[in-house]
């Protein structure tokens, strides 16, 4: 099916919003799930539970406008809390980095604006979005862990977030994983959290530094060693710093331990890992917690929960309050009749050298993501990085496969030169996501032919 209409043939666009710790992020989505805009503003943390409001209403609206539109014109409205939220009553139970606590927070933006309000829980929503676009998309159950600044998580089954019986379900985060250990944020000790989110490595790294360890960090942030992020993380391992590899590979033993109690307490089709932590080192993190995972003794429980990376990133959070607002409006995503498809070009083999993607013609390497969005392929970049444009790794992937495609088709070239190397396609089996590789003429008819989500990278010039 392709892109549904609403009243007077306008489409039906929905927004997403993510209250973040540091920053709101509102998104306009469409039917099919395809991000028109994003725009974030910053999070007013010591604000009154007004001014946090006033952020949210802020980027809700600058968002909807720069499209030209207004947020009364919009389907529904998801909101994505980082806290307990009820949402029967749409309302915030207790946020504990923010002033929002017992804010009716659906009753007044529905009032300001006049759309039905969804709101649930930013990393239930996570594994919601995973499940309606991401890694999860083929599972019956999935469990999302996300790992950032704090450990959230969500569980899902069969399209329905699993709430528990007072919406604490899947707080991941906070399951002990060693009695007497460093004291968590909840007020527990020993949390998942206080070991292997990023607040823990960070402390750890700072109380190595204390106790007269060394490392390259130190120089990397001149001395600040205050917040450390994901990226600071990767840049300390590739220079080969050992306490940061150290801690890191405690903090993934960690989770990779965290998963198998996952799997023996749910036994979910999928584990699903994702934050920011786990996106920014995923090729130091992954192999350690497949290790674990794989080395499971527990009779029958082996073959299952295969641990996945998350396919959406960012926009997980904000395509789960999407998936939850049209549910809310009883359009929910997973239901057959609503699962909506962007509309995808139709491609056509011109001649050696040339391709055209619905009426415009092409003579360089491009791909065209889930979207439907036609890009340029940057052939210098990876020549650059491999010597030769003919190979296909994994940074290429990242923007390639953007959104979550279920399928990737790539276009080798009218002799099939092109391949993807190991990492690449090491990506895609991480991620869910199929592929095939053919010479481009029959690439060109397969990605036609086909009624998935899909991806295409097409090499057409040497
Ligand atoms: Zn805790």
């Amino acid at each position: 099916m392709t892109e549904t209409n609403g009243k007077n043939g306008r489409k039906r666009l929905y927004l997403g919003v993510d209250i973040g710790g540091t920053k709101v992020q509102a998104s306009l989505v469409e039917e099919s799930g395809g991000i028109l805009g994003r725009q974030r503003c910053a999070t007013p943390r010591d604000g009154s539970p007004d001014d946090v409001l006033d952020a949210i209403e802020r980027a809700m609206t600058d968002v909807v406008e720069k499209k030209g539109l207004t947020i009364d014109s919009l389907a529904a409205i998801g909101i994505a809390v980082p806290g307990v939220v009820d949402p029967d009553t749409a309302r915030v139970i207790v946020t504990p980095n923010m002033n929002l606590s017992g804010v009716e927070i659906g009753a007044h933006l529905e009032a300001r604006f006049g759309v039905p309000i969804a709101v649930g829980n930013d990393c239930n929503l996570g594994a919601l979005g995973e499940k309606w676009l991401g890694s999860a998309r083929d599972a019956e159950s999935a469990m999302a862990i996300l790992v950032g600044t704090g450990i959230g998580g969500g569980f899902v089954q069969k399209g329905k977030l699993w709430r528990g019986a007072r919406e604490s379900a899947s707080e991941i985060g906070h399951i002990v994983m060693q009695i007497d250990g460093p004291m968590c944020g909840c007020g527990n000790r020993g949390c998942l959290e206080a070991l292997a989110s990023r607040s823990a490595i960070e402390r750890d790294i700072r109380e190595a530094v204390a106790a007269g360890k060394s490392t390259v960090l130190t120089a990397l942030l001149d001395g600040d060693l205050s917040v450390i992020r994901s990226g600071m993380l990767r840049r300390a391992m590739a220079a080969g710093d050992e306490l940061v590899t150290k801690i890191m590979h405690r903090a993934t033993e960690v989770i990779g331990y965290a998963c198998l109690t996952v799997r023996h307490l749910l036994d979910p089709d999928v584990i699903v890992l994702g934050g920011g932590v786990v996106e920014g080192n995923s090729r130091f993190m992954m192999p350690i917690v497949e290790s674990i995972v794989a080395s499971d003794q527990l009779p029958g429980a082996r073959e299952g929960g295969r641990v996945l990376l998350s396919a959406l990133g960012d926009d997980a959070v904000v395509l789960g309050a999407v998936a939850l607002a049209r549910r809310r409006i009883d359009r929910s995503p997973f239901k057959r009749r609503f699962c909506t498809h962007p509309k995808y070009p139709q491609l056509a083999w011109v001649g050696f050298g040339e391709v055209a993607i619905g009426k415009k013609a092409y003579t360089c390497d491009v791909f065209i993501t889930v979207g439907g969005k036609v890009k340029k392929r940057d052939k210098t970049s990876v020549k650059q990085f491999y010597g030769t444009s003919h190979t296909v790794g994994p940074a290429e992937l990242e923007s390639v496969c953007k959104g979550g495609p279920a399928m990737l088709f790539v276009g080798a070239g009218a002799e099939g030169r092109v391949e993807l190397n190991e990492e690449a396609r090491e990506f895609l089996v991480q991620r869910s996501i199929c592929h095939k590789v053919l010479p481009t003429p029959d690439a060109i008819e397969a990605y036609n032919g086909s009624d998935q989500r899909k991806a295409i990278l097409l090499h057409v010039t040497c």
